[in-house]
């Protein structure tokens, strides 16, 4: 048999290798991972297709030299063929994804001589003895590099081999797959069979197979459907038999409404479900309950959510709820742990697994559900290849596997509402009360244009900013105070010709840091010193202070009201994800009276005694030059004023504006998402945005500005007949690329209405480039225009 391999790294092409007859052969199957000899070295590369016959013309063919288990199953596959050919990514970038990184396992990790042994340096012959070395010994013994040890089993002088405990002790268990509403019926004779459903019932989930031995009564009930057996990991068998039901709590009549609903789907094969509830109006309530479902008929439940620093505290909820079956896939985790996590999928029955974008490659073969927790969070949209939206390949996920996807949000994107409501592609459930009495807070508008007298002295705060927040420290309660920009001042402009300091590498605005006295590009990172810094037009070096970061409404708080506390949480003042939980727990315990944040204080945080939310800068995010800002100002206000009153106490939220009749801003202010929602869509019509039209953005990259202006405009000269008369094709400007400052970027935006003309565009304008010196990346469903 011959096997079709491709590489992450070589894109466009595919290499056949042989498979050696026998147990190899058997092993052998599509998006399995291999290790195989390539040129000098040894290669990881993947299955793409088996063949009876090799292609004509191929002479020498060497054989895989090992197939790595274990093997993703077909449906991922399936998935990872749909987004390859949807965001333009090839399958060897795109598998490379979906497995993990191999574990690290240090001294799990056994290496040892590779075929190509003969060739290695002394010192690594004298290291790795024919029985293997670990690797942390070896890493501490040779003073190697992680790095240079991954090059020398790249070039097959070592090789490695990972203890992996846990996959190895396998356990049976018996899970319940019958119906879920009624108790199935059993003839009255087979007592044994009832025994074993009751039993089943009862705990939720699975119960391991000895119990029962493999009798007749078990395969009866296998045979009916009613129960399936299935291998797990034994150390987490024992776990599963916890009980759950006690500890979820009973639902109100809309929730009930809502759950009964999308409960009827749950057998029902694929189905879209979008849930729109305000916050705390008991969407996870609903989503536990129905994952213990799903759960108790032995299948996973995969959960997807934005971002995994601040979901600490849902886990914990989960856990309380679901028991010890649920596992947490992040990015802070050891890759040995996820490699663990990740193995455990292949054998789970009943488990969640919670996780961002990525956790959607979660292998398990037995998915029940998909949730999509804050759908509309644009961080479900990866910017580096491939450049997939996780949302929207659950979606697809979820056709694959015949199973129902729930998206929720308080604040749906607009694609997805559109989706539901107009196109009637999901079911849309509302919940629109808040738990117990909570109410959602008395939102109001400070209208600057007014105030401005005032707000001279007191720049930038109204009179009635901050006589609230003087009314909530006469209270004891406390207040945030909402500022989407980190910094000092957020530009600099020269003050004999008025150019705004930019970054020497990217030309993005420069912020100041008054504090680190520095000036910092938030694209590159790139620091200068206030001192050093000349206008790029004059060469002046006095500067104009201009626009106002976190640091200085910090500063300005404590100026204007000096008998208040402050403290302030922004990319600047945490640095990693333990920080700012300390900082958040602080706050909580009553640390200050005043909490200033950026976005990190939007999200997922739930304080007793927070009865008051003031933004700063709502103008400043709808001026973006992005058809999203509107979308996106108005999913941030609202979850801005949502953290206010999350206890007993009512909760105000007031907003300062330059634009107060502005209908992102009205609509926050009424708690009105169908009016934003109908708005926008009216906008978005107007302009030709999606979801009207699709985007794809397809960004050329070059070392050399002259290089890629030319290319680029020779490309545009022709625009108009590659892209046809359906599609509309814009250049956007060059700008130097953030991070990788030493090359230069254009950008390419095409649109249209329909999908099948834009992609061919697409593919033209690729063909076009073929021969073109700058790179080329494609960005379909881009969540960010502008830069
Ligand atoms: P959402 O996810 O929509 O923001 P949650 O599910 O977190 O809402 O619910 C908000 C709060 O109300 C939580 O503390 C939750 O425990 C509580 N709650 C919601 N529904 C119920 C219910 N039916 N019974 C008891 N508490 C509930
Ligand atoms: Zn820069």
């Amino acid at each position: 048999m011959f096997a079709e391999i491709v590489f992450p790294d070589l894109e466009g092409r595919s290499f056949t290798y042989s498979i050696k007859p026998g147990k190899e052969e058997k092993q052998a199957i599509r998006g399995a991972r291999v290790l195989v000899p390539f040129r000098k070295g040894v290669k990881t590369g993947y299955i793409l297709d088996l063949k009876e016959k090799p292609p004509r013309g191929i002479t020498t063919i060497k054989p895989v030299m090992r197939i790595i288990h274990p093997v993703i199953p077909d449906r991922l596959f399936r998935l990872a063929l749909w987004m390859a050919d949807y965001y333009f990514v090839s399958m060897g970038k795109m598998l490379h994804s979906v497995y993990p990184a191999p574990a690290r396992l240090g001294h799990n990790e056994i290496i040892l001589p590779g075929l190509l042994f003969s060739m290695a340096p002394q010192l690594l012959k004298n290291l790795v003895p024919e029985k293997g070395i670990t690797k942390r010994a070896l890493l501490e013994k040779g003073n190697y590099q992680e790095r240079e040890i991954d090059g020398f089993i790249e070039k097959g002088l070592i090789q490695r081999r990972v203890l992996v405990q846990d996959g190895k002790s396998k356990e049976r268990v018996i899970v319940y797959t019958g119906p879920e509403t009624t108790s199935p019926e059993i003839s009255a004779r087979a007592l044994r069979q009832r025994e074993i459903v009751d039993r089943l019932l009862a705990v939720g989930g699975s119960l391991p197979l000895k119990e029962f031995g493999r009798s007749s009564a078990v395969k009866a009930l296998e045979a009916k459907g009613l129960v399936a057996v299935r291998e797990v990991s034994a150390s987490r068998g024992e776990k599963k038999q916890l009980l759950f039901s006690p500890f979820l709590k009973a639902l109100t009549s809309e929730q009930e409404r809502v759950y009964q609903d999308v409960r009827k789907t749950l057998d029902k094969g694929f189905s879209v479900h979008l849930i729109h509830g305000i916050t705390g109006s008991g969407k996870t309530e609903l989503y536990l309950h129905l994952m213990k479902d799903v759960l108790k008929k032995g299948r996973d439940v995969l959960y997807l959510v934005p971002e995994v620093a601040l979901t600490a505290h849902l886990t914990h909820r989960l856990e309380a709820a679901l028991g010890e079956r649920v596992n947490v896939l992040h990015s802070y985790m050891g890759r040995r742990e996820r490699y663990e996590a990740w193995n455990r999928a292949f054998s789970s029955a009943g488990e969640v697994f919670i996780g961002p974008r990525s956790a959607l490659f979660t292998p398990s073969p037995h998915l029940g559900l998909i949730i999509v927790d804050e759908e509309h969070e644009s961080s479900f949209k990866q910017e580096e290849a491939p450049r997939y939206n996780g949302r929207d390949a659950a979606v697809y996920r979820g056709k694959e596997e015949g199973i129902p996807v729930l998206l929720g949000s308080a604040t749906p994107s607009v694609e997805s509402y559109y989706n539901a409501v107009h196109l009637k592609k999901y079911r849309l459930h509302i919940l629109k009360e808040r738990y117990d009495t909570a109410v959602l807070p008395r939102v109001t508008i400070v209208d600057m244009r007014s105030d401005s007298c005032e707000s001279g002295k007191t720049y930038p705060f109204s009179r009635e900013m901050l006589n609230q927040l003087r009314k909530r420290k006469e209270r004891g309660e406390q207040s945030i105070l909402f500022m989407n920009r980190k910094g000092y001042h957020t530009a600099l402009i020269c003050s004999q010709c008025g150019t705004p300091l930019e970054c020497r590498h990217c030309s993005h605005l420069l912020t100041y840091y008054k504090g680190r006295h520095v000036l910092q590009c938030h694209l590159c990172s790139s620091h200068f010193s206030r001192e050093d810094v000349r206008c790029s037009q004059c060469g002046g070096n006095i500067f104009t202070e201009s626009g106002m970061g976190t640091e200085k409404i910090d500063e300005r708080v404590k100026e204007l009201l000096p008998e208040l506390t402050v403290m302030r949480i922004d990319g600047s003042t945490v640095g990693r994800h333990d920080t700012a939980k300390a900082l958040f727990r602080e706050f909580e315990k009553g640390g200050a009276d005043i909490l200033i944040g950026t976005q990190m204080v939007a999200k997922g945080i739930d304080f007793e005694n927070v009865t008051f939310v003031g933004v700063l800068s709502a103008d400043a995010m709808m001026n973006l030059p992005d058809f999203r800002a509107n979308e996106r100002t108005f999913q941030l206000i609202s979850q801005v004023c949502g953290r206010s009153g999350r206890g007993k106490k009512e909760g105000e939220a007031l907003i300062q504006t330059w634009m107060p009749h502005h209908y992102v801003l009205q609509s926050a202010l009424a708690h009105d998402y169908e009016a934003f929602f109908a708005s926008e869509l009216a906008f978005r019509k107007e302009l030709g945005y999606p979801p009207f039209t699709r985007i794809c953005r397809i960004i050329f990259e070059n070392r050399e500005k002259s290089v890629l202006e030319k290319e680029c405009k020779e490309l545009e000269k022709q625009l108009e007949r590659i892209s046809g008369p359906a599609v509309t094709a814009i250049f956007q400007v060059f700008e130097k690329t953030p991070r990788r400052s030493d090359f230069y970027r254009a950008f390419l935006l095409l649109r249209s209405s329909e999908l099948r003309e834009l992609r061919r565009a697409v593919f033209s304008v690729k063909e076009r480039c073929r021969k073109m010196k700058s790179r080329i990346l494609v960005d379909m469903d881009p969540a960010y225009l502008g830069l």
